[in-house]
C-alpha cells in the first residue's frame, strides 16, 4: 500500500480503450466533425512528424491537421494512437520515401547488379 494508485484515467470522458492494444486514446473532436484518437500525453516537436499526421489542438479545444509548411520551430503537436499502437501496422508515414524505394527496387531489378571486373574499375594509371 502507499503505492501512488495510477491516477484513474478519465476514461468514458474523452478517452477511451484502443481496442487493438488495450491502452488508452484520447478521443478528440476535429474541425471536420469528426473524432480522432490521439496518444495522451503526447506532444513532440511538430517539425519532427510527417506533415499529415500532425494534429494541433485549437482554442475551443478542437484539433486539426497542422499543414503550415515548414512548421514553426517550436510548435508541438498530437499525433494519433494507430501511429504509436504495437498492436497495429505502423501506416505508411513517408509516402514519397516508399516511392522511391519501389522505383529503386525496379531500376536494382533492372540493372542487373552485376560488379564490373576488377580491371575495368582500376584501369591501368601507366
Ligand atoms: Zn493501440
Amino acid at each position: 500500500m502507499g503505492a501512488l494508485e495510477e491516477t484513474p484515467r478519465r476514461l468514458g470522458n474523452g478517452q477511451s480503450r484502443c481496442p487493438y492494444c488495450g491502452l488508452p486514446q484520447d478521443r478528440v473532436a476535429t474541425l471536420e466533425y469528426d473524432w480522432v484518437m490521439l496518444e495522451p500525453d503526447m506532444a513532440p516537436l511538430a517539425h519532427t512528424v510527417p506533415a499529415e499526421h500532425r494534429w494541433i489542438e485549437l482554442s475551443d479545444g478542437r484539433v486539426t491537421v497542422y499543414g503550415v509548411c515548414p512548421p514553426e520551430q517550436s510548435q508541438r503537436c498530437r499525433i494519433e494512437h494507430r501511429l504509436a499502437c504495437p498492436a497495429q501496422p505502423l501506416p505508411d508515414l513517408w509516402p514519397w520515401l516508399t516511392a522511391l524505394r519501389g522505383e529503386n527496387a525496379r531500376q536494382a531489378e533492372r540493372d542487373d547488379p552485376e560488379p564490373p571486373p576488377l580491371s575495368e574499375q582500376w584501369p591501368d594509371a601507366g
